[in-house]
C-alpha cells in the first residue's frame, strides 16, 4: 500500500495484543468493544493466539494505517 500522504511503498506489519483489538470513540476499561456502540472490532479475540491486525507503517511520516475493510486486517479472520 502506498502513503496517502507521501506516495511511498508502506512497511506492511502487525500490531497484537492478549486481548481484542477495537476501535472506540473514547477510552473505556471494562467491557468488550460489542458493547460500546458505534465501535469497530478490528481483530477477534482469538484464545490461543491473541488478537493481531495487519497494519502499514511509513516511517517518513510517523503514520500507521489500517485498513479494515470487510474485516481484512483482522489476521484471525484470515483463516
Ligand atoms: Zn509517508
Amino acid at each position: 500500500m502506498k502513503c496517502p500522504y507521501c506516495g511511498e511503498e508502506m512497511e506492511q506489519g502487525v500490531i497484537q495484543s492478549p486481548h481484542e483489538i477495537a476501535w472506540k470513540n473514547k477510552r473505556s476499561y471494562i467491557g468488550r468493544a460489542k458493547f460500546h456502540k458505534g465501535s469497530i472490532v478490528l481483530s477477534k479475540l482469538s484464545m490461543l493466539e491473541g488478537s493481531a491486525v495487519i497494519a502499514n507503517c511509513c516511517r517518513k511520516c510517523e503514520k500507521i494505517i489500517i485498513d479494515y475493510k470487510d474485516g481484512s486486517c483482522d489476521i484471525n479472520q484470515e483463516r
